[in-house]
């Protein structure tokens, strides 16, 4: 079990996806759990957009997320969300 950073709830890693940024500073989604970096679980497109109101996940990650990162990100989980 993972704990979602977007409503703090335990779930199964399988249910969750991981928001990753790789050892080059770039961010992406990895549904895997295998992409290497630092990351944090979120569980749906809300707890996303929770997460970058909250700004938890740059101070998790210990960077700044730009708008058009986090719009990508967005876009990228909807449409993954369409293709399962
Ligand atoms: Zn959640």
């Amino acid at each position: 079990m993972r704990q979602c950073m977007g409503c703090n709830e335990h779930k199964p890693k399988s249910e969750l996806v991981r928001v990753v940024r790789a050892p080059d500073g770039s961010m992406s989604l990895d549904r895997t759990g295998k992409k290497p970096g630092r990351g944090a679980y979120v569980c749906s497109a809300q707890c996303l957009t929770r997460l970058r109101k909250s700004k938890r996940l740059e101070h998790t990650l210990e960077t700044s997320i730009p708008d058009e990162v986090w719009n990508q990100l967005e876009k990228e989980f909807q449409n993954d969300a369409a293709n399962v």
